[in-house]
């Protein structure tokens, strides 16, 4: 009988009796983070081999829509020829605000000064990028287009001390998914390099001495436990554990509010585990990214939200996924977005949105909502006064969606939970050093042991400061930092 491996326990060195597999890094998940330790990696000399559970590389990558949230020291090339210039100091308090209570000052300040080169190095990879900017704002761009406004760039609080600038960059395609074309460039590349590939290769265990240096891992192949020698280090980038419901009920149940995995399928916390088999510490782990997307089409952000006691929580213009985080804060995860004639629309994403209430006026909307009696006609007598003069003193909407709610019929349009579906992946994972090192809770290294991509917990670190992009600019970004440092160890 073989022997059972465990994601949660080290296979001990001195067990090994042979080496099936030798490499100097091993690269374990074939998504971006580890396409991009691979490259890395062998560009500095080592030799290398990815291990990938599927029978394809890709990963969640390949479904995303193939954004990178990069920016800073003048700007990227794309970011200048559209006439925006990116101050590394305006980019770096961007990320700062997004990473809340939790943000990593070393982390972003790493990031903030090399994602201008890191864009470079993207399209020296084969990553096609067209080069033009739609000020259209957008989920994913529809078009083929590649830069965008993709977090909270202008809304408040985030323009206040930030300067505002586009800094989502899309792969090249028309249509949402352009994550396929980044994994299928990135493959063509790992191919071309002499990288070792191999699928349907599932990581079981690692393999450490008795202080927890990591030396190996053992990877299932052909039905068989292979015992691989990592010389130089093994990186993980398994992606995060929002498909793992165990994990997600003990670590992060918030994010069942928005039930639908964002992922391929293949995000059960292996690395997680396998980093805190030997000792790595796991940080963050109840933050996540969620949405329940309000629009397109844009026209909708000039309705406004409501809570069960007929009160506004939020400005309705930051990212979407901010706004959810508010959303699902909400007493009873209930809420409402008040829209009136002229700007009615389904939003794109829930086209079967249920009309909780309609009326003539806002009294009967409210009346018909069973919320206290004035309550919501206050918050929107209040709103349109201040929006008639493109105001708003209490969420700072910016001028663009404020628009008086005057035009009847009115109706609120059913956000809570119990209405409508989001989907959610997770931010929490292991604790790194910018190099990839996997830390201990103490801070210290465990040597041969690198992570990246969402099974580290990396510049995206808090919900209500994600903004699309930061996942994918992170992960190659902090993947190749990876590959580089083991490589050169
Ligand atoms: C629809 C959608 C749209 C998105 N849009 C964007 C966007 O535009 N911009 C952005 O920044 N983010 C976006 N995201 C999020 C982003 O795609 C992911 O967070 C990111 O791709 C994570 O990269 P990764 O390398 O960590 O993981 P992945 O790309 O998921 O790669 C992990 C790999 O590890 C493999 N694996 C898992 N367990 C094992 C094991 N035990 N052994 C071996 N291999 C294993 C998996 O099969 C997988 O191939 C989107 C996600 C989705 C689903």
């Amino acid at each position: 009988m073989s022997r059972p491996y465990s994601l949660s326990q080290p296979l001990r060195l001195d067990a090994v009796q042979h080496w099936d597999i030798e490499t100097e890094v091993a690269v374990v998940g074939f998504g971006i983070a580890g396409a991009c330790a691979a490259i890395e990696a062998r560009l500095a000399g080592a030799t290398v081999t990815v291990f990938e559970l599927a029978a394809v590389s890709g990963g969640s990558t390949a479904l995303s829509g193939g954004e990178f949230y990069l920016g800073g020291n003048g700007g990227t090339a794309v970011q200048r020829a559209a006439g925006f210039e990116d101050a590394t100091e305006d980019f770096r308090e961007y990320l700062m605000m997004a990473g809340g209570a939790n943000a990593d000052e070393a982390r972003v300040r790493c990031y903030a000064e090399g994602a201008r080169d890191h864009f470079d190095w993207l399209v020296a990879q084969g990553v096609p990028f067209k080069g033009t900017y739609s000020a259209e704002k957008c989920l994913e761009p529809l078009t083929d287009d590649t830069l965008v406004w993709s977090g909270s760039e202008k809304a408040w609080p985030f323009a206040e001390r930030a300067r505002p600038a586009p800094r989502g960059h899309a792969a090249q395609l028309v249509g949402m998914g352009a994550g396929r074309v980044i994994m299928e460039k990135l493959t063509e590349r790992v191919n071309a390099l002499g990288i070792q590939t191999r699928y349907s290769a599932r990581a079981l265990a690692l393999v450490a001495d008795d202080d927890n240096r990591v030396h190996g891992l053992v990877v299932r192949i052909d039905g068989e436990p292979r015992v691989v020698r990592a010389s130089k280090g093994v990186i993980l980038c398994t992606g995060g554990f929002i498909c793992n419901e165990d994990m997600v009920r003990r670590y992060v149940p918030a994010a069942l509010k928005c039930p639908n995995p964002t992922s391929a399928g293949n995000d059960h916390g292996a690395g997680i585990q396998l980093g805190a088999s030997v000792g790595g510490a796991t940080i963050h782990m109840g933050e996540f990214f969620a949405t329940r997307p309000m629009f397109p089409p844009d026209q909708l952000l000039n309705g406004i939200l409501v809570n069960t006691t007929g009160q506004r929580f939020i400005n309705e213009d930051a990212y979407h996924g901010r706004v959810t985080q508010y959303m699902m804060r909400q007493p009873g995860d209930h809420c409402w977005l008040l829209v009136d004639n002229a700007i009615f629309a389904r939003p794109w994403v829930f086209q079967d949105i249920e009309i909780s209430a309609a009326g003539e006026t806002w009294e009967e909307v409210e009346a018909e909502l069973g919320m206290p009696a004035g309550e919501l006609v206050h918050t929107v007598t209040t709103y349109n006064r201040h929006a008639a003069g493109g105001q708003d003193p209490l969420w700072h909407k910016i001028p663009q969606y404020l628009r008086p709610l005057v035009e009847p019929p009115f109706a609120a349009l059913n956000f809570g939970g119990d209405a409508v579906s989001g989907t959610s992946f997770t931010l929490g994972g292991l604790s790194t050093l910018p190099t990839g090192q996997v830390l201990t809770p103490d801070g210290n290294v465990i040597e041969g042991l690198y992570a990246a991509g969402r099974t580290a917990c990396g510049i995206p670190r808090w919900g209500d400061g994600y903004s699309s992009g930061m996942s994918l600019g992170d992960s190659s970004f902090f993947g190749r930092q990876a590959g580089r440092h083991a490589a050169n160890t």
